[in-house]
């Protein structure tokens, strides 16, 4: 499959039309940002390692009769994903409150949620991705009640899936964001999960010492993000032992390929 023309780049993924209207490439960068773009760098292998991850846990979603939009991984730093129509909601999922909510709320970070809380944010960066009701959803046409009926029952599978899966690889799921897009099928529109799934997008906790296995590093300055995101890919048998040199040498082979071009 050929990549066509950039569609659309954002912050940590590129997409790429392909010659098929209804397929694009996605394209993982190494850029993390954080706190709403005000905090940038570069870090070298993280885009390969989602590529991995997201695939990974998407694969297994799709097993358990949850849609998505992978189609399939091309290689080191993209996928074919079906075109979809992004839904313009983060659906954050909450089992352990960290993060923005105990700031907001005053909530002790660590406290263990009853029931997993899903909380809505208005995908919009110029305004910070403020935090909604459901009824603002409904009030703006956002999406439908029966869309959001749907998106709803997708995400506690999805959640207690990816609580099990953690779990059996020693990880806690503290929190993660989803996000859906719309699929024309037969005419008519059919809600699919899509995006990513990776550490950028979720937190996860070492299940015996709480060491943070995710983007946090990268928010909170607590270094050595290649290292806790190739952990969580061994963990779920994604790289053999030793694959963080080849993760290394793969990046900085196609970074010479790209300077070359
Ligand atoms: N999250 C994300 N993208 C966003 C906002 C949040 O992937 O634009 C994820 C984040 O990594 C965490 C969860 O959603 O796993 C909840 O994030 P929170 O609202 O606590 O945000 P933060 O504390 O980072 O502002």
């Amino acid at each position: 499959m050929k990549r066509g023309k950039k569609l659309y780049e954002g912050k940590a993924k590129i997409i790429y039309a392909t010659n098929d209207k209804n397929l694009v490439i996605q394209y993982f960068k190494d850029d993390a940002t954080a706190f709403n773009n005000q905090k940038k760098t570069i870090i070298e292998g993280k885009g390969v390692l989602n590529n991995r991850i997201s695939e990974h846990i998407l694969l297994n979603l799709s097993q358990i009769g949850i849609k998505n939009h992978l189609v399939k991984r091309l290689n080191m730093r993209e996928q074919v994903i079906k075109l979809v129509e992004i839904i313009p909601i983060e659906f954050i999922v909450r089992n352990v409150a960290t993060g923005s909510i105990t700031k907001r709320l005053g909530i002790e970070d660590g406290t263990v949620l009853k029931e997993p809380l899903i909380e809505y944010c208005l995908k919009d960066d110029k305004l910070g991705d403020p935090l909604i009701a459901e009824e603002h959803i409904f009030a703006f046409d956002w999406a439908t009640k029966k869309e959001i009926e749907k998106v709803k029952k997708m995400i506690l599978r999805i959640n207690d899936f990816m609580i099990g899966m953690f779990r059996g690889v020693g990880i806690k799921l503290i929190d993660f964001k989803l996000e859906f897009g719309r699929l024309k099928v037969n005419d008519k529109d059919e809600v699919i999960l899509a995006d990513e799934i990776s550490p950028d997008t979720c937190r996860l906790w070492d299940s015996i010492t709480d060491k943070k296995l995710d983007k946090d590093r990268f928010r909170k300055n607590l270094g050595d993000l290649i290292p806790a995101y190739t952990e969580v890919a061994k963990r779920l048998g994604i790289l053999h032992e030793q694959s963080n040199v080849s993760v290394v040498n793969v990046t900085k082979l196609s970074s010479v390929k790209r300077k070359r071009k």
